[in-house]
Protein backbone atom coordinates (compact mmCIF):
# COMPACT_ATOMS: atom_id res chain seq x y z
CA UNK A 1 0.00 0.00 0.00
CA UNK A 2 1.14 3.62 -0.58
CA UNK A 3 0.73 6.60 1.30
CA UNK A 4 -2.20 8.64 0.87
CA UNK A 5 -0.94 12.32 -0.22
CA UNK A 6 -4.26 13.79 1.62
CA UNK A 7 -4.37 11.73 4.92
CA UNK A 8 -0.71 10.33 5.04
CA UNK A 9 -2.14 6.96 5.37
CA UNK A 10 -1.26 3.82 3.71
CA UNK A 11 -4.43 3.47 1.32
CA UNK A 12 -3.91 3.03 -2.01
CA UNK A 13 -2.64 0.64 -3.40
CA UNK A 14 -0.34 -0.81 -6.14
CA UNK A 15 -2.93 -1.24 -9.04
CA UNK A 16 -4.62 1.76 -8.32
CA UNK A 17 -1.27 4.24 -8.20
CA UNK A 18 -0.40 2.72 -11.33
CA UNK A 19 -3.74 3.45 -13.06
CA UNK A 20 -4.25 6.78 -12.01
CA UNK A 21 -4.05 10.00 -14.10
CA UNK A 22 -5.43 13.84 -13.94
CA UNK A 23 -8.49 12.43 -15.62
CA UNK A 24 -8.28 8.82 -13.82
CA UNK A 25 -7.41 10.17 -10.19
CA UNK A 26 -7.45 7.67 -7.41
CA UNK A 27 -9.80 8.33 -4.57
CA UNK A 28 -8.62 7.74 -0.90
CA UNK A 29 -11.04 5.60 0.96
CA UNK A 30 -10.77 7.34 4.10
CA UNK A 31 -10.46 10.77 3.51
CA UNK A 32 -12.12 10.69 -0.35
CA UNK A 33 -9.38 12.99 -1.81
CA UNK A 34 -8.19 12.48 -5.47
CA UNK A 35 -4.62 11.85 -6.04
CA UNK A 36 -2.49 11.11 -9.23
CA UNK A 37 0.93 9.80 -9.78
CA UNK A 38 3.18 12.44 -10.95
CA UNK A 39 3.61 14.05 -14.04
CA UNK A 40 7.22 12.62 -14.35
CA UNK A 41 6.19 9.01 -12.68
CA UNK A 42 3.55 9.16 -16.04
CA UNK A 43 6.11 10.21 -18.29
CA UNK A 44 8.57 7.14 -17.70
CA UNK A 45 5.58 4.72 -17.24
CA UNK A 46 4.23 6.10 -20.85
CA UNK A 47 7.50 6.20 -22.34
CA UNK A 48 8.83 3.39 -20.82
CA UNK A 49 6.02 1.51 -21.42
CA UNK A 50 6.32 2.01 -25.61
CA UNK A 51 9.87 0.95 -25.42
CA UNK A 52 8.91 -2.09 -23.70
CA UNK A 53 6.32 -3.07 -26.15
CA UNK A 54 7.88 -2.15 -29.37
CA UNK A 55 11.63 -2.97 -28.41
CA UNK A 56 10.50 -6.49 -27.53
CA UNK A 57 8.30 -6.91 -30.69
CA UNK A 58 11.50 -6.44 -32.20
CA UNK A 59 13.22 -8.95 -30.17
CA UNK A 60 10.68 -11.41 -30.73
CA UNK A 61 10.96 -10.80 -34.59
CA UNK A 62 15.04 -11.17 -34.36
CA UNK A 63 14.98 -14.38 -31.81
CA UNK A 64 11.89 -15.74 -33.94
CA UNK A 65 10.97 -17.20 -30.70
CA UNK A 66 7.21 -16.43 -30.00
CA UNK A 67 7.76 -17.48 -26.25
CA UNK A 68 9.59 -14.27 -25.80
CA UNK A 69 6.50 -12.37 -25.98
CA UNK A 70 5.62 -13.80 -22.19
CA UNK A 71 8.63 -10.95 -21.85
CA UNK A 72 6.74 -8.11 -22.63
CA UNK A 73 3.71 -8.40 -20.07
CA UNK A 74 6.34 -9.37 -17.20
CA UNK A 75 8.55 -6.33 -18.41
CA UNK A 76 5.28 -4.36 -18.02
CA UNK A 77 4.81 -5.02 -14.59
CA UNK A 78 8.14 -4.46 -13.48
CA UNK A 79 8.49 -1.33 -14.35
CA UNK A 80 4.90 -0.53 -12.98
CA UNK A 81 6.35 -1.42 -9.99
CA UNK A 82 9.30 0.85 -10.15
CA UNK A 83 7.35 3.70 -11.25
CA UNK A 84 5.06 3.14 -8.15
CA UNK A 85 8.45 2.47 -5.98
CA UNK A 86 10.24 5.81 -6.79
CA UNK A 87 7.72 8.42 -7.79
CA UNK A 88 4.90 10.33 -5.00
CA UNK A 89 1.12 10.44 -5.73
CA UNK A 90 0.32 14.20 -5.83
CA UNK A 91 -3.02 15.38 -4.71
CA UNK A 92 -5.38 16.48 -7.10
CA UNK A 93 -8.54 19.56 -6.37
CA UNK A 94 -9.07 21.76 -3.09
CA UNK A 95 -9.77 19.46 -0.56
CA UNK A 96 -5.86 19.00 -0.31
CA UNK A 97 -5.62 23.04 1.07
CA UNK A 98 -8.47 22.50 3.67
CA UNK A 99 -7.28 19.27 4.80
CA UNK A 100 -3.32 20.48 5.06
CA UNK A 101 -4.98 23.57 7.17
CA UNK A 102 -7.65 22.26 9.22
CA UNK A 103 -6.83 18.92 9.30
CA UNK A 104 -10.63 17.42 8.72
CA UNK A 105 -12.78 16.65 6.20
CA UNK A 106 -15.37 19.42 4.76
CA UNK A 107 -19.04 18.72 5.02
CA UNK A 108 -20.04 20.63 2.23
CA UNK A 109 -18.45 18.37 -0.86
CA UNK A 110 -20.06 15.15 -1.91
CA UNK A 111 -18.22 11.89 -0.94
ZN1 LIG B 1 -6.21 9.65 2.44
Amino acid sequence: MYTCPHCLSPTISGWRKSNSALLRPTRCPTYRGKSRISGWGLLVSSLGSEVLLWGGLVVVLLLGNPYALLLIPVSLVLLGSIVNRTFPLVPIGDRMLFNNVLDRPRDDVER
